[in-house]
């Protein structure tokens, strides 16, 4: 599991409304208006998945690993 970190990078009215991973720079965004926008944030960050940075490599590789 690679070491990730949520960081707010926007708040309105001291509510944080928009996240990123740190790590994958993933975006995570809440709505004030619910009031539990951070906890909403957290919540996607908690179950998202990082993507490498380099995600250059295809993923259709038709042809097996020999055993
Ligand atoms: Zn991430």
């Amino acid at each position: 599991m690679p070491k990730r970190n949520l960081r707010f990078v926007k708040r309105v009215r001291n509510v944080p409304v928009l996240g990123i991973c740190e790590y994958c720079k993933a975006q995570f965004s809440g709505d004030p208006a619910m009031g539990n926008a951070q906890s909403a944030i957290q919540a996607q960050f908690n179950v998202h998945k990082c993507k490498p940075e380099d995600a250059g490599q295809p993923a259709a590789r038709a042809v097996p690993e020999g055993k």
